[in-house]
């Protein structure tokens, strides 16, 4: 009689899930709040103007920030100014 011993199969029980959406997630949360503050974004993209890449956003209700779409985000400030449209909404 031989007794196996494998690895034990407990991988798949602690196997955690990133979650790239919830930032999208969490302002799409907060749509039809005035003036939602949100995680810090900027964007690096050149699909937008320089002055859209040269600041960071923290407000949902800024028109600007709502132009650089969830998948072009990326959180944080990246050593940005804050975007003047979202100064004043603060
Ligand atoms: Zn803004």
């Amino acid at each position: 009689m031989v007794v196996a011993s494998g690895p034990p199969s407990a991988g798949n029980r602690f196997d955690r899930r990133p979650e790239p959406e919830y930032e999208d997630w969490y302002v799409r949360n907060q749509r039809g709040a005035a003036m939602a503050k949100v995680s810090p974004f900027h964007t690096d993209s050149e699909e937008y103007p320089m002055a859209h890449r040269e600041v960071y956003h923290d407000n949902d209700a800024c028109y600007e920030g709502k132009e650089i779409f969830p998948e072009h985000r990326q959180g944080g400030t990246g050593g940005k100014p804050l975007c003047e449209v979202c100064a004043g909404l603060s």
